[in-house]
């Protein structure tokens, strides 16, 4: 059976300081979605927070992690720059990056996109459907034509990322406003999907389409590439040619080369 061991980050703040969240997720978000993923085959959990050494994404975390889940909100600039870069690290090597929610602003998906990531929001606990714009993706496999939420945080465009590889939803809301739900991005052998439901004063993550999407995501956000691809990564000098070269009548001049 195919092996997904998933790390799921939470910065885990609201639940311990608010108490109408501490209802809601009691031993916090990621745990509510952990509950879920631990019941798919093949899947095994793991759980990484702001406060654990390293944010709880080691070397050796990371190193044994198909895909990284990421929640934050309030916390994002606690997040330690060299965690960034650690993780930028292991995804442009092929570890897969699922964002919920507030994610947006978290300092890794910015790195990963190269723009603001910013957008409009409002919290009026609106409806919101998430309209399946690409029913044949592995991702939105078993649902409907979309997944209808009662009570939501609004968001809506201009959603300031790249123009995403693939949109799987598009989000309609109550008070007129749409915004790109389901995104997905390619970086180097790394996968990326950003997926909007889950804020936290609201049962999302305990909805069992939400929940579905998360982990259809997992299973298509692990690697499952080539390895072996040349220029990922590294830049390796190309010393022989593949065919012979005529003589060159030009004298290069030495020049130096950044050292790995
Ligand atoms: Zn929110």
């Amino acid at each position: 059976m195919e092996k997904y061991r998933v790390t799921i980050y939470n910065e885990f703040v609201h639940e311990k300081k608010n108490e109408f969240v501490k209802k809601l997720y009691p031993k916090g978000m990621h745990e509510a979605i952990g509950d879920y993923m631990k019941k798919e085959p093949g899947f095994s959990v793991n759980y990484a927070t702001l406060d654990m050494p390293d944010h709880g994404l080691t070397q050796e975390v990371l190193d044994n992690t198909d895909v990284l889940m990421w929640w934050g909100h309030v916390a994002h600039g606690q997040v330690k720059d060299e965690i960034v870069d650690r993780v930028q690290t292991r995804i442009l090597q092929g570890m897969g990056l699922i964002v919920m929610h507030s994610g947006h602003m978290s300092k890794i998906f910015r790195r990963m996109m190269g723009t603001s990531c910013g957008l409009c929001w409002r919290e009026a606990a609106e409806r919101e459907r998430l309209w399946v714009v690409n029913p044949n993706h592995q991702i939105t496999q078993g649902l409907g034509a979309y997944i209808e939420l009662p009570n939501v945080e609004m968001y809506g465009e201009v959603f300031d990322i790249p123009e995403p590889d693939e949109l799987l939803f598009i989000s309609w809301f109550e008070g007129g406003e749409v915004f790109r739900s389901g995104c997905v991005w390619h970086r180097g052998r790394g996968k990326i999907f950003y997926f909007r439901p889950g804020h936290e004063t609201f049962p999302i993550f305990y909805n069992k389409d939400v929940l579905k999407v998360l982990a259809n995501g997992v299973r298509w956000a692990k690697f499952a590439g080539n390895t072996e691809a040349r220029g990922v990564i590294e830049c390796p000098n190309v010393k022989e040619p593949l065919e012979k070269l005529s003589p060159k009548d030009y004298k290069m001049g030495e020049i130096e080369h950044p050292k790995a």
